[in-house]
């Protein structure tokens, strides 16, 4: 069955809407599920109408990658542990870049397959976009993969930085607004694959000086170039859906990476020139000196939890190692039984991806109400009994206010420490993905409850029951 133009632009405007209901869903938990169905059913009816448009030949590779990539996708979908997500959608980042450079190097070679011209004679106006596409499709691939590599451990989340590495980047980038122009005028095949080859250099030379804790605000900014990369791919396949659909992927990724600088308190050129403070983090967490810290069991957080009147629990990356938002939600129903007021704290980067701990807690049904995000909750911690740090280091650590020299200087942090005690569950005096110490685990006011987060809980509603 073929269907009409306008009975495909008819279905590409349905999935269209569905698309745009799916990112409005998906910005609450209330919704979210609700946006995931329009967001599948969305891309399904889109991709059922392009498989219907005239002008297929065969549908024998369409079906058979469909196949293989869905199989694919399935299986990793399955296996994928909670906490390798942020590498995963880094991974899948970069295949978007890459299928965006093998469109446009298709079209570029058989321009009249895409009713964009004849080799050598190109529309001008499909040759900038089909330039722009594949330029950043490649920055997207190059980066992507590094950002891949460094959120799995492959490459070191410490920035790494040489001498005049600006200067070489705006080369770079004035040589590839330089070689555009140069394409549109020649339509030489040699500056294509230049523009390619320098795009794709340019990717790798923009994300490895960006630190540990920026790696959040780069994930979302790829998200956003793979999104612009796909729209415009969109314009040289004159495919409608394709440029609405990336332009919302584009604009939402670069709302998120806005949000994302807000909560760390960057600018957004800063973060993508990266590489600050790198070498002072590194130092600052060579040594403990003779620093006295307190150490705690199971029992003795029971006990200090059970007389507080309120706590307020900061999950972190570790809560999500350990699976522990299950038992954290069980002990906080029983310290509610016993009349304590529990809340929960979230830091816009707490965990490996935006809105990770809020996934978590709501999968262990933790009510929305009780759940607060660092604004709301942040002057409430001067009169809290108890702060109840779960697997959350670098969003807590003090340096980000007092030490310019760190790496998270100007970050906001949860302010952890004025609460009355302090209990934080970690496995070691070790650092979070910053690398760098937290001047915290010495307070008088700290106890270190060492320990997988999940046992912990477990130990604590133990104790709590006895
Ligand atoms: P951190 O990475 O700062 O700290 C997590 C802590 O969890 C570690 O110090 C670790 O200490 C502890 N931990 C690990 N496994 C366990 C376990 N099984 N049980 C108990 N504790 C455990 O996490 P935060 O959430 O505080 O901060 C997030 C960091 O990640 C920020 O630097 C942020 O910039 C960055 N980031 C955030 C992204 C996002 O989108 N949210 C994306 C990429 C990076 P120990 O080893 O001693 O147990």
């Amino acid at each position: 069955m073929i269907i009409s133009p306008t009975i495909a632009a008819l279905a590409y405007l349905v999935s269209a809407v569905c698309c745009i209901m799916s990112l409005r869903g998906l910005s609450g938990p209330n919704t979210a599920k609700g946006g995931l169905y329009y967001g599948v059913f969305g891309m399904g009816l889109a991709i059922v109408t392009t498989l219907l448009l005239p002008g297929i030949e065969s549908y024998g590779l369409i079906i058979g990658g469909i196949a293989l990539g869905g199989a694919i996708g399935a299986v990793i979908a399955k296996k994928i542990a909670m906490t390798a997500l942020p590498q995963l959608v880094a991974a899948f980042h970069s295949l978007v870049g890459l299928a965006a450079v093998f469109i446009a190097g298709a079209a570029f070679h058989n321009p009249a397959a895409y009713g964009i011209g004849e080799p050598g004679a190109i529309a001008i106006g499909s040759l900038i976009e089909m330039t722009l596409g594949v330029a950043i499709g490649a920055i997207t691939f190059t980066g992507s993969i590094i950002a891949f590599g460094k959120l799995q451990g492959f490459i070191t989340g410490k920035p790494l930085v040489f001498k005049g590495q600006h200067l070489v980047n705006a080369v770079i980038a004035l040589s590839l607004i330089g070689l555009v122009v140069f394409l549109c005028l020649t339509e030489s095949v040699t500056i294509f694959w230049m523009i390619v080859g320098l795009s794709l250099l340019l990717g790798i030379l923009i994300i490895l000086p960006i630190g540990g804790a920026d790696m959040p605000v780069i994930v979302s900014m790829l998200n956003s170039y793979s999104g612009w990369a796909a729209a415009g791919i969109g314009f040289t396949l004159q495919n409608t859906l394709l440029i609405i659909v990336g332009a919302l992927v584009g604009a939402s990724g670069a709302i998120l990476s806005y949000i994302m600088c807000k909560g760390m308190n960057r600018s957004f050129l800063s973060v993508v020139l990266g590489g600050f403070g790198g070498e002072a983090g590194a130092a600052a967490a060579a040594s403990h000196g003779d620093k006295q810290v307190k150490i705690g069991s199971a029992d003795d957080a029971a006990f200090i939890l059970k007389n507080a009147s309120s706590v307020v629990i900061v999950p972190g990356y570790g809560m999500a190692v350990a699976q522990a938002q299950h038992a954290l939600r069980e002990m906080a129903d029983v310290l509610k039984r016993e009349g304590v007021k529990v809340r929960y704290a979230i830091h816009p980067v707490a965990g490996r991806m935006p809105g990770h701990m809020n996934v978590l807690l709501a999968e262990a049904n933790v009510p929305y109400d009780d759940v607060l995000e660092l604004e709301d909750i942040n002057r409430d911690f001067s009169q809290t009994d108890v702060a109840f740090v779960i697997g959350a280091n670098d969003i807590t650590n003090p340096a980000a206010k007092k030490d310019p020299a760190s790496p998270i200087y100007g970050m906001p942090i949860l302010d952890v420490e004025s609460a009355g005690t302090v209990l934080f569950v970690k496995r070691s005096l070790g650092s979070g993905y910053a690398g760098i110490d937290n001047e915290l685990f010495f307070y008088d006011n700290t106890m270190m409850l060492l320990g997988d987060a999940k046992q912990m809980c477990e130990g604590v509603i133990k104790a709590l029951d006895h």
